[in-house]
């Protein structure tokens, strides 16, 4: 049996062993999966003992994604630009470090919630590691324009600055919440961790009228305080995060197992499971 896991701390609310397991049945694959509780020092000793214990792959969460960065022999391209590593390979040349974080949200955007990106105005909310995980594949989707707007105005107008080489058409700016234009935009996507303490960033409400999708990425039992602050002023559809976060494993399985499994009888699962748990 293939053997692969997720490494985090904490760890025990991982959906992960869930989803690779679902895939494995689905897909006819002979592996195993399982959650492994990533050590305070000694990240590197535990993924290397893992490999050599028959370890064909990993995925990385909070908080060892850059440790994972630093780890890997050989990096995708997506992984480089994320600067974070979430999918580890261990083949026979080392250690294959990747992202899938960003192609999962598209997926999840583009796929499951039929929201092309194309000559759209994308407002990415929040500069830290999720939003800078996304932004490779956020500019190959061919936004007309991408605002980054963050609580630290510095890191929007730095990542904006970091990515602009990397725009062919899509016109790329970085501001603070305050800078941001009283104006509709098409789509808006929260990578801050605001919604954590049920905060929402300060935002005009003219950007929410009309918006055509007003997506979270985190998740929960119910609608997060961004999605109802959203809808109340005017977007017409909103989202959690629970789709990418299906969508980011089903590329590190297809990257691993070579056969893309269909992440819609998952999702539909997890989020029956999640409202059930609601209070
Ligand atoms: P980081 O800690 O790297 O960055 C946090 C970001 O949120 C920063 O931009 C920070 O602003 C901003 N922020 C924090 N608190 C507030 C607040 N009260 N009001 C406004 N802005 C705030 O976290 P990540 O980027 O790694 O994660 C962000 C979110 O994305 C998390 O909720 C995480 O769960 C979610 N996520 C979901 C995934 C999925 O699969 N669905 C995958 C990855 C992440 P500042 O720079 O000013 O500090």
């Amino acid at each position: 049996m293939d053997r692969y896991a997720v490494i985090g701390n904490p760890i025990a609310h991982s959906k992960s062993p869930q989803i690779h397991t679902a895939f494995a049945r689905q897909t006819g694959q002979a592996m195993t999966y399982e959650a492994i509780l990533g050590p305070e020092h000694g990240f590197a000793d535990t993924v290397r003992a893992f490999a050599a214990s028959g370890g064909r792959g990993m995925n990385v969460t909070v908080p060892f994604k850059l440790e994972a960065y630093d780890l890997a022999d050989q990096l995708s391209e997506r992984a480089q630009a994320a600067g974070a590593v979430n999918t580890l390979s261990f083949r026979a040349d080392g250690i294959h470090g990747d992202n899938t974080d960003g192609v999962g949200l598209i997926r999840d955007l583009e796929e499951n919630l039929s929201c092309p990106l194309a000559d759209r105005h994308v407002l990415l909310l929040g500069a830290g590691g999720a939003s800078r995980g996304v932004l490779l594949p956020l500019l190959a989707a061919g936004p007309r324009q991408v605002t980054i707007a963050n609580r630290t105005a510095a890191r929007a107008e730095a990542l904006a600055e970091r990515f602009h080489p990397l725009c062919r058409h899509t016109r790329l700016d970085g501001c603070g919440f305050e800078a941001v234009a009283a104006a509709p935009v098409d789509v808006i996507i929260n990578a801050t961790s605001a919604s954590l303490s049920a905060e929402v960033p300060p935002l005009p409400d003219a950007v929410f009228d009309g918006c055509a999708l007003a997506y979270d990425m985190m998740y929960g039992a119910r609608p997060t305080a961004f999605m109802n602050h959203a809808r109340a002023r005017g977007a017409t559809r909103v989202a959690d995060g629970l789709g990418m976060l299906v969508e980011q494993a089903a590329e590190s399985f297809a990257l691993w197992r070579g056969v893309r499994p269909d992440s819609a009888p998952v999702l539909a699962q997890l989020r029956l499971q999640l409202a059930a748990t609601a209070p």
